[in-house]
Protein backbone atom coordinates (compact mmCIF):
# COMPACT_ATOMS: atom_id res chain seq x y z
CA UNK A 1 0.00 0.00 0.00
CA UNK A 2 1.30 3.56 -0.93
CA UNK A 3 2.55 4.94 2.22
CA UNK A 4 0.28 8.00 1.56
CA UNK A 5 -2.80 6.00 2.35
CA UNK A 6 -1.61 6.24 5.38
CA UNK A 7 -0.55 9.31 6.32
CA UNK A 8 -2.58 12.02 6.06
CA UNK A 9 -0.72 14.88 5.43
CA UNK A 10 -1.64 18.67 6.76
CA UNK A 11 -0.54 21.94 5.29
CA UNK A 12 -1.04 25.62 5.74
CA UNK A 13 -2.71 26.59 3.55
CA UNK A 14 -2.49 30.77 2.87
CA UNK A 15 -5.47 31.00 1.41
CA UNK A 16 -7.83 29.94 4.52
CA UNK A 17 -4.98 30.69 6.90
CA UNK A 18 -5.47 27.08 8.54
CA UNK A 19 -3.76 23.65 8.63
CA UNK A 20 -5.43 21.47 6.36
CA UNK A 21 -6.14 18.06 5.44
CA UNK A 22 -4.63 17.39 2.03
CA UNK A 23 -6.40 15.85 -0.13
CA UNK A 24 -5.00 15.66 -4.23
CA UNK A 25 -7.64 16.22 -6.72
CA UNK A 26 -6.80 12.91 -8.17
CA UNK A 27 -6.01 10.09 -6.39
CA UNK A 28 -2.10 9.43 -6.26
CA UNK A 29 -1.17 12.45 -8.07
CA UNK A 30 -0.15 15.68 -7.20
CA UNK A 31 0.57 19.02 -9.68
CA UNK A 32 2.56 21.17 -7.90
CA UNK A 33 3.70 24.66 -9.41
CA UNK A 34 6.78 27.01 -7.58
CA UNK A 35 7.42 30.47 -8.70
CA UNK A 36 11.47 29.79 -10.25
CA UNK A 37 13.94 32.67 -9.90
CA UNK A 38 14.32 35.97 -12.04
CA UNK A 39 17.68 35.22 -13.94
CA UNK A 40 18.91 38.53 -13.85
CA UNK A 41 21.88 37.55 -11.10
CA UNK A 42 22.74 35.56 -8.94
CA UNK A 43 20.14 33.14 -6.49
CA UNK A 44 21.16 34.16 -3.11
CA UNK A 45 21.00 32.10 0.05
CA UNK A 46 17.37 33.26 0.83
CA UNK A 47 16.35 32.82 -2.45
CA UNK A 48 17.47 29.21 -2.00
CA UNK A 49 15.75 28.46 1.29
CA UNK A 50 12.51 28.89 -0.50
CA UNK A 51 13.25 26.50 -3.27
CA UNK A 52 14.81 23.95 -0.60
CA UNK A 53 11.40 24.10 0.85
CA UNK A 54 10.04 22.83 -1.59
CA UNK A 55 12.53 20.70 -2.88
CA UNK A 56 11.75 18.63 0.41
CA UNK A 57 7.80 19.02 -0.14
CA UNK A 58 8.57 17.28 -3.37
CA UNK A 59 10.54 14.90 -1.84
CA UNK A 60 8.34 13.87 0.88
CA UNK A 61 5.14 13.58 -1.43
CA UNK A 62 7.30 11.27 -4.03
CA UNK A 63 8.55 9.52 -0.91
CA UNK A 64 4.92 9.03 0.11
CA UNK A 65 4.07 7.40 -3.21
CA UNK A 66 2.87 10.29 -4.98
CA UNK A 67 3.35 10.96 -8.77
CA UNK A 68 3.99 14.56 -8.63
CA UNK A 69 4.08 16.81 -11.54
CA UNK A 70 6.01 19.59 -10.30
CA UNK A 71 6.65 23.02 -12.42
CA UNK A 72 9.10 25.34 -11.40
CA UNK A 73 9.43 28.53 -14.15
CA UNK A 74 11.95 30.78 -15.04
CA UNK A 75 11.15 34.25 -14.77
CA UNK A 76 13.48 35.51 -17.95
CA UNK A 77 11.34 38.87 -19.18
CA UNK A 78 8.31 40.62 -17.57
CA UNK A 79 9.84 41.34 -14.24
CA UNK A 80 10.11 44.81 -14.43
CA UNK A 81 11.96 46.97 -10.97
CA UNK A 82 9.17 47.84 -9.29
CA UNK A 83 5.90 46.39 -9.15
CA UNK A 84 4.02 49.66 -9.85
CA UNK A 85 4.41 48.32 -13.76
CA UNK A 86 7.26 51.19 -13.89
CA UNK A 87 10.14 51.13 -14.66
CA UNK A 88 12.36 48.81 -16.97
CA UNK A 89 12.92 44.94 -17.40
CA UNK A 90 15.41 43.89 -14.69
CA UNK A 91 17.09 41.74 -17.26
CA UNK A 92 17.52 44.39 -19.62
CA UNK A 93 19.05 46.53 -16.79
CA UNK A 94 21.57 44.30 -16.84
CA UNK A 95 22.00 43.78 -20.15
CA UNK A 96 22.65 47.44 -20.72
CA UNK A 97 24.79 47.60 -17.84
CA UNK A 98 27.07 44.80 -18.92
CA UNK A 99 26.81 45.41 -22.78
CA UNK A 100 25.76 42.09 -23.74
CA UNK A 101 22.41 40.56 -25.42
CA UNK A 102 19.15 39.86 -22.20
CA UNK A 103 19.77 36.23 -23.30
CA UNK A 104 23.00 36.19 -21.95
CA UNK A 105 22.16 37.24 -18.96
CA UNK A 106 19.49 34.80 -18.82
CA UNK A 107 21.51 32.27 -20.29
CA UNK A 108 24.24 33.22 -17.55
CA UNK A 109 22.23 33.18 -14.74
CA UNK A 110 20.23 30.79 -15.58
CA UNK A 111 23.34 28.40 -15.44
CA UNK A 112 24.27 29.43 -12.17
CA UNK A 113 21.17 28.27 -10.52
CA UNK A 114 21.53 25.32 -12.14
CA UNK A 115 25.23 24.96 -10.94
CA UNK A 116 23.94 25.64 -7.47
CA UNK A 117 20.76 23.52 -7.23
CA UNK A 118 23.34 20.71 -8.39
CA UNK A 119 25.64 21.69 -5.26
CA UNK A 120 23.22 21.75 -3.11
CA UNK A 121 21.59 17.95 -4.06
CA UNK A 122 18.19 19.21 -5.12
CA UNK A 123 15.83 17.22 -7.17
CA UNK A 124 14.92 18.65 -10.80
CA UNK A 125 11.85 19.43 -11.30
CA UNK A 126 9.39 17.75 -13.58
CA UNK A 127 9.19 20.71 -15.90
CA UNK A 128 10.84 23.67 -16.10
CA UNK A 129 8.82 26.13 -18.29
CA UNK A 130 10.81 29.98 -19.29
CA UNK A 131 8.15 33.13 -20.01
CA UNK A 132 10.14 33.90 -23.35
CA UNK A 133 9.12 30.58 -24.66
CA UNK A 134 5.60 30.92 -23.62
CA UNK A 135 4.39 34.46 -25.41
CA UNK A 136 2.08 32.51 -27.64
CA UNK A 137 0.00 31.43 -25.16
CA UNK A 138 0.42 34.68 -23.02
CA UNK A 139 -1.54 37.04 -25.87
CA UNK A 140 -3.75 34.47 -25.72
CA UNK A 141 -4.70 34.62 -22.21
CA UNK A 142 -4.66 38.39 -22.47
CA UNK A 143 -7.09 38.24 -25.59
CA UNK A 144 -9.50 36.15 -23.13
CA UNK A 145 -9.77 38.05 -20.14
CA UNK A 146 -10.52 40.90 -22.49
CA UNK A 147 -13.23 39.12 -24.01
CA UNK A 148 -14.84 38.57 -20.63
CA UNK A 149 -14.42 42.48 -19.90
CA UNK A 150 -11.70 42.60 -17.64
CA UNK A 151 -9.06 44.05 -18.99
CA UNK A 152 -8.80 47.02 -21.22
CA UNK A 153 -6.48 48.55 -23.67
CA UNK A 154 -4.82 51.87 -23.49
CA UNK A 155 -1.91 53.26 -26.05
CA UNK A 156 -0.54 49.81 -26.43
CA UNK A 157 -0.71 48.20 -23.28
CA UNK A 158 -3.63 46.07 -21.74
CA UNK A 159 -4.46 46.08 -17.97
CA UNK A 160 -6.62 43.77 -15.86
CA UNK A 161 -9.69 46.13 -14.50
CA UNK A 162 -8.98 45.07 -10.41
CA UNK A 163 -12.52 46.77 -9.51
CA UNK A 164 -14.49 45.27 -12.62
CA UNK A 165 -12.93 41.99 -11.36
CA UNK A 166 -13.49 42.37 -7.51
CA UNK A 167 -17.34 43.60 -8.44
CA UNK A 168 -17.73 39.89 -8.84
CA UNK A 169 -14.93 38.10 -7.31
CA UNK A 170 -12.49 38.86 -4.19
CA UNK A 171 -9.42 40.73 -5.33
CA UNK A 172 -7.20 40.13 -1.81
CA UNK A 173 -8.60 37.33 -1.38
CA UNK A 174 -5.11 35.57 -0.72
CA UNK A 175 -3.31 38.27 0.76
CA UNK A 176 -6.54 40.01 2.94
CA UNK A 177 -5.83 43.33 1.18
CA UNK A 178 -8.87 45.67 0.23
CA UNK A 179 -9.49 46.96 -2.96
CA UNK A 180 -10.59 50.59 -1.06
CA UNK A 181 -7.32 50.67 0.79
CA UNK A 182 -5.31 50.28 -2.52
CA UNK A 183 -6.53 52.42 -3.63
CA UNK A 184 -5.24 55.10 -0.84
CA UNK A 185 -2.12 53.20 -0.68
CA UNK A 186 -1.20 53.37 -4.25
CA UNK A 187 1.92 55.36 -5.53
CA UNK A 188 0.23 57.15 -8.47
CA UNK A 189 3.30 57.91 -11.21
CA UNK A 190 3.02 61.59 -11.39
CA UNK A 191 -0.70 61.22 -13.21
CA UNK A 192 1.60 58.97 -15.96
CA UNK A 193 -0.30 56.11 -16.12
CA UNK A 194 -2.11 54.86 -18.34
CA UNK A 195 -4.43 53.26 -15.96
CA UNK A 196 -8.03 53.51 -14.78
CA UNK A 197 -7.32 52.96 -11.42
CA UNK A 198 -3.66 52.58 -9.61
CA UNK A 199 -4.64 49.10 -8.29
CA UNK A 200 -4.75 47.95 -12.05
CA UNK A 201 -2.19 45.58 -13.06
CA UNK A 202 -0.39 45.36 -16.52
CA UNK A 203 -0.83 42.36 -18.28
CA UNK A 204 0.62 43.82 -21.61
CA UNK A 205 3.05 46.54 -21.74
CA UNK A 206 3.99 48.77 -24.82
CA UNK A 207 7.57 48.43 -25.43
CA UNK A 208 9.25 51.84 -25.58
CA UNK A 209 12.31 52.64 -28.30
CA UNK A 210 15.02 51.73 -25.66
CA UNK A 211 13.40 48.46 -24.55
CA UNK A 212 14.87 45.59 -26.12
CA UNK A 213 13.09 42.60 -25.14
CA UNK A 214 9.88 42.89 -27.27
CA UNK A 215 7.46 40.96 -29.22
CA UNK A 216 4.59 41.58 -31.68
CA UNK A 217 0.99 41.09 -30.42
CA UNK A 218 -1.92 42.51 -31.17
CA UNK A 219 -1.44 45.70 -28.97
CA UNK A 220 2.13 46.70 -29.52
CA UNK A 221 5.37 45.35 -29.77
CA UNK A 222 5.71 44.97 -26.04
CA UNK A 223 6.08 42.23 -23.38
CA UNK A 224 3.97 40.54 -21.03
CA UNK A 225 3.39 41.46 -17.23
CA UNK A 226 5.32 39.38 -14.73
CA UNK A 227 2.55 38.07 -13.14
CA UNK A 228 0.59 36.16 -16.37
CA UNK A 229 3.87 33.91 -16.92
CA UNK A 230 2.86 31.83 -13.65
CA UNK A 231 -0.88 32.04 -14.38
CA UNK A 232 -0.31 30.94 -18.13
CA UNK A 233 2.23 27.82 -17.20
CA UNK A 234 0.47 26.73 -14.45
CA UNK A 235 -3.05 25.92 -16.27
CA UNK A 236 -1.02 24.67 -19.38
CA UNK A 237 1.01 21.91 -17.29
CA UNK A 238 -1.41 21.66 -14.62
CA UNK A 239 -4.81 22.33 -15.58
CA UNK A 240 -7.24 25.07 -14.12
CA UNK A 241 -7.43 24.07 -10.52
CA UNK A 242 -4.17 22.32 -8.93
CA UNK A 243 -2.98 21.29 -5.95
CA UNK A 244 -0.21 23.06 -4.65
CA UNK A 245 1.32 26.67 -5.28
CA UNK A 246 4.35 28.28 -3.60
CA UNK A 247 6.77 30.25 -3.34
CA UNK A 248 8.22 33.04 -0.90
CA UNK A 249 5.99 35.42 1.61
CA UNK A 250 7.05 38.34 -0.55
CA UNK A 251 5.21 37.15 -3.30
CA UNK A 252 1.37 37.06 -2.11
CA UNK A 253 1.08 40.36 -2.70
CA UNK A 254 0.22 41.58 -5.54
CA UNK A 255 2.17 38.11 -7.51
CA UNK A 256 -0.02 35.68 -6.65
CA UNK A 257 -3.35 37.89 -6.22
CA UNK A 258 -2.76 38.88 -9.40
CA UNK A 259 -2.00 35.37 -10.45
CA UNK A 260 -5.84 34.26 -8.83
CA UNK A 261 -7.03 36.92 -10.74
CA UNK A 262 -6.38 35.94 -14.08
CA UNK A 263 -6.55 32.81 -14.03
CA UNK A 264 -10.40 32.69 -11.67
CA UNK A 265 -10.90 35.42 -14.86
CA UNK A 266 -10.92 32.80 -17.66
CA UNK A 267 -11.59 29.64 -15.86
CA UNK A 268 -14.56 30.35 -13.59
CA UNK A 269 -12.81 28.11 -10.87
CA UNK A 270 -10.33 28.94 -7.99
CA UNK A 271 -6.71 28.07 -9.63
CA UNK A 272 -5.31 26.59 -6.88
CA UNK A 273 -6.35 24.72 -3.64
CA UNK A 274 -3.32 24.62 -1.39
CA UNK A 275 -1.32 27.80 -1.32
CA UNK A 276 1.99 27.96 0.77
CA UNK A 277 4.22 30.20 1.42
CA UNK A 278 7.88 30.41 2.85
CA UNK A 279 9.03 33.10 5.37
CA UNK A 280 11.78 34.61 5.16
CA UNK A 281 16.01 34.26 5.72
CA UNK A 282 17.77 37.02 7.25
CA UNK A 283 21.19 38.14 7.49
CA UNK A 284 22.42 41.19 9.81
CA UNK A 285 18.14 41.23 11.20
CA UNK A 286 17.26 42.20 7.62
CA UNK A 287 15.84 40.13 4.98
CA UNK A 288 18.17 38.53 2.51
CA UNK A 289 17.76 40.82 -0.60
CA UNK A 290 19.52 41.43 -3.79
CA UNK A 291 18.56 45.14 -4.33
CA UNK A 292 20.37 45.95 -0.65
CA UNK A 293 22.85 44.07 -1.14
CA UNK A 294 22.13 42.19 2.40
CA UNK A 295 23.04 38.97 0.86
CA UNK A 296 25.18 35.91 0.55
CA UNK A 297 25.35 33.77 -2.27
CA UNK A 298 25.10 29.91 -1.88
CA UNK A 299 28.44 28.98 -3.75
CA UNK A 300 30.23 32.02 -1.75
CA UNK A 301 29.31 29.66 1.00
CA UNK A 302 31.11 26.21 -0.56
CA UNK A 303 34.27 28.17 -1.47
CA UNK A 304 34.53 30.11 1.96
CA UNK A 305 35.26 33.11 -0.45
CA UNK A 306 33.15 35.46 1.28
CA UNK A 307 33.08 38.34 4.48
CA UNK A 308 30.76 36.99 6.10
CA UNK A 309 31.77 33.26 7.25
CA UNK A 310 34.95 32.57 9.31
CA UNK A 311 35.46 29.13 6.30
CA UNK A 312 33.49 27.05 4.12
CA UNK A 313 30.85 24.94 5.18
CA UNK A 314 29.21 21.97 3.14
CA UNK A 315 25.91 22.04 1.18
CA UNK A 316 24.45 19.47 3.92
CA UNK A 317 25.36 21.41 5.86
CA UNK A 318 23.24 24.36 4.92
CA UNK A 319 20.43 22.28 3.66
CA UNK A 320 20.75 21.34 7.44
CA UNK A 321 20.51 24.44 9.18
CA UNK A 322 17.43 25.69 6.59
CA UNK A 323 15.94 22.34 8.27
CA UNK A 324 16.50 22.82 11.61
CA UNK A 325 13.39 25.95 11.32
CA UNK A 326 10.01 25.23 10.39
CA UNK A 327 9.96 27.22 6.74
CA UNK A 328 7.11 29.31 8.15
CA UNK A 329 9.27 31.20 10.87
CA UNK A 330 12.04 33.76 9.91
CA UNK A 331 14.72 32.15 9.72
CA UNK A 332 18.55 34.29 10.91
CA UNK A 333 21.81 33.02 9.00
CA UNK A 334 25.13 33.76 10.47
CA UNK A 335 28.75 31.76 10.92
CA UNK A 336 27.59 30.96 14.67
CA UNK A 337 24.69 29.38 13.46
CA UNK A 338 25.84 27.01 10.81
CA UNK A 339 28.57 26.39 13.10
CA UNK A 340 26.40 24.91 15.30
CA UNK A 341 24.18 23.15 12.53
CA UNK A 342 27.54 21.59 11.28
CA UNK A 343 28.17 20.01 14.82
CA UNK A 344 24.87 18.61 14.77
CA UNK A 345 24.92 18.01 10.98
CA UNK A 346 28.90 15.80 12.14
CA UNK A 347 27.08 13.91 14.63
CA UNK A 348 23.80 12.94 12.56
CA UNK A 349 26.00 11.41 9.91
CA UNK A 350 28.96 9.50 12.47
CA UNK A 351 25.36 7.95 13.50
CA UNK A 352 24.10 6.92 10.11
CA UNK A 353 27.66 6.17 8.94
CA UNK A 354 27.60 3.15 12.04
CA UNK A 355 24.22 2.32 11.27
CA UNK A 356 25.96 -0.40 8.71
CA UNK A 357 28.37 -1.82 11.50
CA UNK A 358 25.63 -2.41 13.72
CA UNK A 359 24.30 -6.11 14.45
CA UNK A 360 21.14 -7.78 15.06
CA UNK A 361 20.61 -8.65 18.71
CA UNK A 362 18.09 -11.31 20.26
CA UNK A 363 16.35 -8.24 22.23
CA UNK A 364 15.22 -4.37 21.06
CA UNK A 365 15.14 -2.28 24.22
CA UNK A 366 13.91 0.53 21.38
CA UNK A 367 10.30 1.11 20.48
CA UNK A 368 11.12 1.39 16.49
CA UNK A 369 7.54 1.39 15.21
CA UNK A 370 6.58 4.19 17.92
CA UNK A 371 9.72 6.40 16.54
CA UNK A 372 9.02 6.02 13.01
CA UNK A 373 5.53 6.98 13.69
CA UNK A 374 6.76 9.91 15.21
CA UNK A 375 8.93 10.79 12.25
CA UNK A 376 6.13 10.47 9.96
CA UNK A 377 3.76 12.57 11.78
CA UNK A 378 6.43 15.26 12.31
CA UNK A 379 6.09 15.24 8.43
CA UNK A 380 2.31 15.01 8.04
CA UNK A 381 2.22 18.34 10.59
CA UNK A 382 2.89 20.69 7.84
CA UNK A 383 6.45 19.36 6.83
CA UNK A 384 7.41 20.08 10.35
CA UNK A 385 11.41 19.43 10.07
CA UNK A 386 12.96 20.96 12.92
CA UNK A 387 10.66 17.94 15.10
CA UNK A 388 11.77 15.88 12.30
CA UNK A 389 14.87 16.71 13.08
CA UNK A 390 14.56 16.35 16.55
CA UNK A 391 13.37 12.32 16.19
CA UNK A 392 16.25 11.91 14.50
CA UNK A 393 18.76 12.59 16.83
CA UNK A 394 16.86 10.07 19.07
CA UNK A 395 18.50 7.78 16.35
CA UNK A 396 21.71 9.13 17.14
CA UNK A 397 21.05 8.74 20.77
CA UNK A 398 20.14 4.92 20.77
CA UNK A 399 22.62 4.15 17.56
CA UNK A 400 25.10 5.68 20.51
CA UNK A 401 24.12 3.64 23.48
CA UNK A 402 24.05 0.56 21.21
CA UNK A 403 27.79 1.44 20.06
CA UNK A 404 28.49 1.73 23.62
CA UNK A 405 26.74 -2.03 24.21
CA UNK A 406 23.84 0.04 26.26
CA UNK A 407 20.82 -0.79 23.83
CA UNK A 408 20.23 -3.42 20.68
CA UNK A 409 17.90 -4.47 18.12
CA UNK A 410 16.33 -7.09 16.85
CA UNK A 411 17.11 -8.16 13.02
CA UNK A 412 13.87 -6.73 12.51
CA UNK A 413 13.99 -3.74 13.81
CA UNK A 414 17.16 -2.81 13.06
CA UNK A 415 16.25 -2.90 9.17
CA UNK A 416 13.12 -1.20 10.07
CA UNK A 417 15.31 1.33 11.88
CA UNK A 418 17.82 1.82 9.08
CA UNK A 419 15.60 2.15 6.04
CA UNK A 420 13.40 4.15 8.15
CA UNK A 421 16.35 6.50 8.98
CA UNK A 422 18.03 6.57 5.64
CA UNK A 423 14.77 7.45 3.94
CA UNK A 424 14.44 10.25 6.40
CA UNK A 425 18.16 11.92 6.32
CA UNK A 426 18.83 11.33 2.24
CA UNK A 427 15.74 10.48 0.45
CA UNK A 428 13.49 13.46 1.98
CA UNK A 429 15.84 16.40 3.80
CA UNK A 430 18.10 15.44 0.88
CA UNK A 431 21.17 15.31 3.37
CA UNK A 432 24.16 14.25 2.23
CA UNK A 433 26.76 11.95 4.22
CA UNK A 434 30.34 13.52 3.32
CA UNK A 435 31.98 10.39 5.25
CA UNK A 436 30.57 8.72 2.30
CA UNK A 437 32.35 7.45 -0.84
CA UNK A 438 32.55 11.47 -2.35
CA UNK A 439 34.83 12.13 0.50
CA UNK A 440 36.73 8.84 1.02
CA UNK A 441 38.11 9.25 -2.54
CA UNK A 442 39.18 12.84 -1.84
CA UNK A 443 40.98 11.09 1.78
CA UNK A 444 42.21 8.48 -0.52
CA UNK A 445 43.67 10.95 -2.40
CA UNK A 446 45.21 12.96 0.27
CA UNK A 447 46.81 9.61 2.01
CA UNK A 448 48.37 8.57 -1.96
CA UNK A 449 50.15 12.02 -1.88
CA UNK A 450 51.67 11.84 1.81
CA UNK A 451 53.04 8.19 0.63
CA UNK A 452 54.50 10.16 -2.30
CA UNK A 453 55.85 13.01 -0.22
CA UNK A 454 57.57 10.30 2.71
CA UNK A 455 58.96 8.81 -0.48
CA UNK A 456 60.77 11.77 -1.85
CA UNK A 457 61.62 12.17 1.83
CA UNK A 458 63.57 8.75 2.24
CA UNK A 459 65.28 9.05 -0.72
CA UNK A 460 66.53 12.66 0.57
CA UNK A 461 67.25 10.27 3.65
CA UNK A 462 65.15 12.86 5.51
CA UNK A 463 64.76 9.96 7.89
CA UNK A 464 62.74 12.74 10.82
CA UNK A 465 60.27 13.68 7.70
CA UNK A 466 59.20 10.35 6.77
CA UNK A 467 58.85 8.99 10.36
CA UNK A 468 56.59 12.49 10.97
CA UNK A 469 54.29 11.75 8.18
CA UNK A 470 53.67 7.55 8.78
CA UNK A 471 53.70 8.32 12.87
CA UNK A 472 50.93 10.92 12.50
CA UNK A 473 48.75 9.12 9.99
CA UNK A 474 48.99 6.12 12.97
CA UNK A 475 47.65 8.86 15.45
CA UNK A 476 44.93 9.64 12.83
CA UNK A 477 44.23 5.79 12.51
CA UNK A 478 46.45 5.38 8.80
CA UNK A 479 48.76 2.32 8.73
CA UNK A 480 51.06 2.39 6.13
CA UNK A 481 52.38 -0.87 5.29
CA UNK A 482 55.81 -0.64 2.81
CA UNK A 483 55.78 -3.41 0.31
CA UNK A 484 58.04 -4.71 -2.53
CA UNK A 485 55.48 -3.15 -4.89
CA UNK A 486 55.82 -0.20 -2.88
CA UNK A 487 53.36 1.42 -0.11
CA UNK A 488 49.63 0.63 0.73
CA UNK A 489 47.63 2.05 3.88
CA UNK A 490 44.50 0.60 6.09
CA UNK A 491 42.20 2.90 8.25
CA UNK A 492 41.61 1.37 11.59
P1 LIG B 1 12.99 36.18 -7.18
O1 LIG B 1 14.11 35.62 -8.00
O2 LIG B 1 13.28 37.52 -6.62
O3 LIG B 1 11.67 36.16 -7.94
O4 LIG B 1 12.82 35.23 -5.92
C1 LIG B 1 12.77 33.83 -6.00
C2 LIG B 1 12.11 33.26 -4.74
O5 LIG B 1 12.89 33.55 -3.57
C3 LIG B 1 10.72 33.83 -4.44
O6 LIG B 1 9.85 32.77 -4.06
C4 LIG B 1 10.95 34.77 -3.28
O7 LIG B 1 9.81 34.89 -2.49
C5 LIG B 1 12.05 34.04 -2.54
N1 LIG B 1 12.85 34.91 -1.65
C6 LIG B 1 13.39 36.12 -1.93
N2 LIG B 1 14.07 36.61 -0.86
C7 LIG B 1 13.98 35.66 0.11
C8 LIG B 1 14.48 35.55 1.46
N3 LIG B 1 15.24 36.51 2.00
N4 LIG B 1 14.18 34.44 2.16
C9 LIG B 1 13.43 33.45 1.61
N5 LIG B 1 12.93 33.49 0.36
C10 LIG B 1 13.19 34.58 -0.39
ZN1 LIG C 1 5.06 33.31 -10.14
Amino acid sequence: MELYKENQLKVYNSLTKKKEDFKSITEGYVGMYVCGPTVYSNAHLGNVRTFMFFDVVYRYLLHLGYKVRYVRNITDAGHLENDADEGEDKIAVKARLEQIEPMEVVQRYTVDFHDVLKNYNFLPPSIEPTATGHIVEQIEMIKEIIEKGFAYEVNGSVYFDVHEYNKKENYGILSGRKVEDLLNNTRTLDGQSDKKNPQDFALWKKADEKHIMRWPSPWSDGFPGWHLECSVMSTKYLGENFDIHGGGMDLKFPHHECEIAQSQTCSGVTPVNYWMHTNMLLLNSQRMSKSTGNFILPNEILSGENDILPKAFSASVVRFFNMQANYRSILDFSGDALEASEKGHAKLMEAVTFLEKIEAKNESTFNVEAWKKDCYAAMNDDFNTPILISHLFEAVKLINQIKESNASLTADDLEEFKNTLNAFVFDVLGLMNENSQDSSEKINGVVELLIKLRKEARENKDWALSDQIRDELIALGIQLKDGKDGTTFSLN
